[in-house]
């Protein structure tokens, strides 16, 4: 049997895969089993942020594999409280929390922000307001969150106590903020809801309203964290920050890491055997996280805007693309008449790799793309769009 038959056959069936078996590759070159080579504008859905075996993450990761492999959260171990102190350094935040998911980050925020208000208010202020059209992961509790009605489906009874809010609404915002309200949670630019970043008088209503509250802000920061859109958070570009972040995707450059990032207002909520995880933190993905954070000084996040705007300047020159959102490497094309998702397919077939949200070819190429790279990617696009 090859791969894909072992798949079909053994792997349950919950994506719907791009037909190419991938093997391995270097910076943003990656290759199939039978040698085809690709071009990643999607960086393994914005995990590999230094791209495919960046040589200082590789070194980091395999010495710390050499040295121990795992802990456990019983113990202490450097590589954990290195990540710790250069995320809350980097950031202000007071402390962290280590899962493993993005899903796993935002059940932390979640229980952190009821637990803030039921010990300071007690019960019945225990709902969420989280955004319309969002993505906040896969638990129930996180797909409950998830203001899109697609995902309240099957699984029921989901997890109670999320509100929804239409993104940019701010009368519904207030309408809906009420004494039951512990947290706003949203993203400042929904990803997977097709890449549609938060208008700036929305997010100041958001910290406004809640400040006169004592509502606890959460920025999902999952896909557009570290150095993503150019700043190390997404919150930087509009000059905010929530009282709680969760990052994941990028942190440990493609090894499995969630964070929960508080602020000195509700990093001690969390106390003994209130919350934990077994994995999180683990040294090896924390070694390849010290790695990543090392590498996004604030020249290394000049580049990321600078090739952003590089990259959105060659997909305009498309004719077939009507508009491009996003911020930094974080973009969203939407196409005049062709659909997404077959583009997409066709682009595997040419040799790029670009990722979809809802009906837009998304783009979240390796933080550390060459401008040579961006040039064959979006040519390839061209030939496609255009053809
Ligand atoms: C991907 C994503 C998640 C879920 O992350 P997992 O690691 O798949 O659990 C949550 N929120 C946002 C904004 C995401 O993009």
């Amino acid at each position: 049997m090859n791969t894909k038959e072992k798949f079909e056959k053994y792997i349950m069936g919950t994506y719907s895969r791009q037909n190419a078996v991938l093997e391995r590759g270097s910076k943003e070159k990656i290759y199939d089993e039978a040698g085809k080579q690709y071009i990643d504008f999607g960086s393994g859905i914005g995990t590999n942020s230094l791209g495919i075996c960046d040589d200082r993450w590789v070194s980091a990761v395999c010495e710390q594999a050499h040295r121990i492999q795992h802990t456990s959260n019983i113990y202490y171990s450097a590589p954990q409280a290195d990540v710790a102190e250069k995320l809350c350094e980097r950031t202000g935040y007071s402390k962290v929390f280590f899962g493993n998911s993005g899903a796993e980050a935002n059940e932390a925020a979640i229980k952190l922000a009821r637990k803030y208000s039921f010990d300071k208010y007690g019960k019945g202020r225990h709902n969420i307001i989280t955004l319309v059209n969002s993505f906040h992961g896969r638990t129930i509790t996180t797909l409950s969150a998830t203001g899109q009605d697609v995902f309240h489906n099957y699984f029921f009874p989901f997890t109670e106590g999320f509100i929804y809010v239409e993104a940019n609404n701010i009368e519904d915002l207030k309408a809906k903020l009420d004494d039951t309200v512990c947290a706003v949670m949203f993203e400042y630019i929904q990803g997977e809801g097709g890449v549609l970043p938060l208008e700036r008088d929305f997010v100041d209503a958001i910290f406004s309203l809640c400040a006169e509250k004592d509502v606890l802000t959460i920025a999902d920061e999952v896909q557009t964290g570290v150095g993503r859109t150019g700043k190390f958070l997404a919150g930087e570009n509009f000059g905010k920050r929530t009282n709680i972040t969760t990052l994941a995707k990028g942190i440990a450059g493609g090894l499995p890491m969630g964070i929960c990032l508080a602020d000195e207002k509700c990093c001690d909520v969390l106390s003994a055997s209130t919350h934990g995880s077994t994995f999180g933190g683990n040294p090896v993905c924390s070694a390849g996280a010290n790695a990543v954070l090392d590498r996004i000084t604030p020249e290394f996040l000049e580049e990321v805007s600078r090739k952003g705007v590089y990259l959105k300047g060659k997909l305009l020159e498309i004719s077939e693309i009507e508009r491009i959102d996003g911020m930094g490497l974080m973009l969203g094309a939407r196409l005049k008449t062709k659909k997404a998702a077959e583009v997409a397919k066709k682009a595997v077939e040419n040799g790029l790799l670009v990722l979809t949200a809802k009906d837009k070819l998304r783009f979240l190429p390796p933080l550390t793309i060459s401008f040579a790279e961006i040039d064959k990617g979006t040519e390839i696009l061209k030939g496609l769009l255009e053809e």
